[in-house]
């Protein structure tokens, strides 16, 4: 007979909802998940995982074309996308299927199917009942589409991932991570990419000096940049290709794709909140405390549709946090958001961690003194193809201590995790100007800052 009571289920096997049942499993609990679609959510699915095998696919292209700088008879004779895909597909198979085999090793039961709240207690899934002492709505987002004429003939990130043909010319509408990485990706791959912003700048909570530079590299690299304009509207020609009216008066032809990379919100519709009593603010995201509590008792919310900070390993740590809070004694545990280290794989890559050059100023005014340096790295000294690579650091009062790290350049994505370490322990300035350098590298220039 099937078991129906728990001591926690979580809504949603994706990054978070997998770590707060994983954690609270080890501790002894019993533990369900209830998933809809495919084990991993987001990431494994339809983010980081196969946008980081086209990212890797892009840097190796790129590699081709550096590759004669250093002496070999190379030329890139091709790209074959949908092999690419087919492999990228069954990598992602494969961590599924490891998902689910580790869910059964580890005594966690799957319930498959889509989760309605019947009370604060009782969960609906396709006409099965299920009770929790504790609920964990862990159902991540979905990405969102304006509400313009013809928006329909576009795709977002998730049809991306479905795409079996190279598109050949593409518009981009987005200036965030999911933006500037797709432009990067379909560009090194050989697309010819238009990105549109809304505003004026790509990564706008970013430091100013790593957009800067991303948008020069990308132009270099003969992305177009269309800047303060949004779409109008969207159709189809009779040669099937689309076209997009934007609101500045301009038309852009003869794509044969549009991507929407036009920001992210919380899947909540459907779980019948309301039922539950639980509250979600403006946008729809549930509302938590620093604790992840939602205003009911006995249910939490992790990961994105919290709207605290979309990103994987947050939802991961802040899940895992949580089962310690409640089943691991230790009650005042939970997840600092503070100082989030944060990689966007563009090309080049960018790494960014604690506050920006302007909001340093803004909150300790003359106490803060920036460091930069920018150089082409020496992977780039035999290259035809030149980029560059700039760096930040933003120390604060008379010890300098460091309160922002900004990375743009080849390498940078494997360099900020130790440096978020040693900023977590309160590094200054002088601790990097006293840690030896590593020679040569493009790192060792964070240590040699003056
Ligand atoms: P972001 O929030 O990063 O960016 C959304 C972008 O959409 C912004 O540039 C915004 O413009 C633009 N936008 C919103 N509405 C419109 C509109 N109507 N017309 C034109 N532009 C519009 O969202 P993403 O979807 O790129 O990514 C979602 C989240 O997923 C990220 O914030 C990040 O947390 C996570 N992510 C993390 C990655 C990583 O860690 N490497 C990779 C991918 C995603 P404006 O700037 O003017 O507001």
């Amino acid at each position: 007979m099937e078991n129906t009571h728990y001591d926690l289920i979580a809504i949603g096997a994706g990054s978070a909802g997998l770590s707060v049942v994983e954690r609270a499993a080890a501790y002894g609990k019993r533990c369900a998940v209830v998933e809809q679609g495919r084990l991993g959510g987001t990431c494994v699915n339809l983010g980081c995982v196969p946008k980081k095998v086209m990212w890797f696919a892009a840097q190796l292209g790129l590699a081709l074309e550096d590759a004669a700088g250093y002496g070999f008879d190379v030329a890139r004779r091709g790209f074959d996308w949908t092999r690419l895909k087919a492999a990228r597909d069954a990598y992602v198979a494969g961590i599924n299927r490891w998902y689910r085999t580790y869910l059964a090793d580890s005594d966690i039961d799957l319930i498959e199917g889509t989760a309605r709240f019947v009370d604060a207690r009782t969960l609906d899934v396709d006409g099965r009942r299920f009770t929790a002492d504790h609920i964990c709505i862990a159902v991540g987002g979905r990405p969102q589409v304006p509400d313009v004429p013809g928006a329909e003939l576009g795709i977002t990130s998730d049809g991306f991932f479905a795409l079996e043909q190279q598109p050949r010319r593409v518009a981009i509408v987005g200036a965030g991570y999911i933006a500037v990485e797709l432009a990067g990706v379909l560009n090194a791959l050989g697309s010819d990419v238009t990105l549109v912003l809304r505003g004026e700048h790509l990564l706008r909570r970013f430091d100013p000096m790593v957009r800067e530079v991303l948008a020069e590299e990308m132009l270099e690299d003969g992305i177009s940049l269309l800047s303060g304009t949004q779409v109008a509207a969207v159709t189809r020609g009779q040669d099937g290709t689309l076209c997009l009216a934007l609101d500045n008066g301009q038309r852009l032809e003869g794509l044969d794709c549009l991507l929407w990379a036009t920001g992210r919100v919380p899947r909540t519709d459907g779980l019948n909140l309301a039922a539950a009593g639980v509250e979600t603010d403006a946008e729809g995201y549930v509302r938590t405390d620093a604790f992840e509590n939602t205003n009911v008792p006995g249910i939490t919310a992790v990961g994105d549709v919290n709207g605290k900070a979309a990103l994987t390993p947050v939802a991961i740590a802040a899940a895992r946090r949580l089962a310690d809070r409640l089943y691991g004694g230790q009650p005042e545990r939970r997840l600092d958001y503070a100082q989030i280290p944060t990689v966007v794989f563009s090309h080049p890559p960018i790494g960014s961690l604690g506050l920006t050059e302007p909001e340093a100023r803004a909150r300790h005014g003359s106490a803060v003194k920036v460091y930069t340096s920018r150089f082409t790295p020496m992977y780039h000294a035999l290259t035809p193809r030149k980029r560059q690579t700039a760096m930040k650091l933003i120390t604060v009062g008379a010890k300098e201590k460091v309160v922002g790290v900004h990375l743009i350049g080849l390498g940078v994505d494997e360099m900020l995790q130790g440096f978020a370490v040693a900023v977590r322990m309160g590094a200054t300035k002088r601790d990097l100007d006293d840690t030896i350098a590593l020679h040569p590298t493009s790192a060792e220039e964070l240590v040699t800052m003056r």
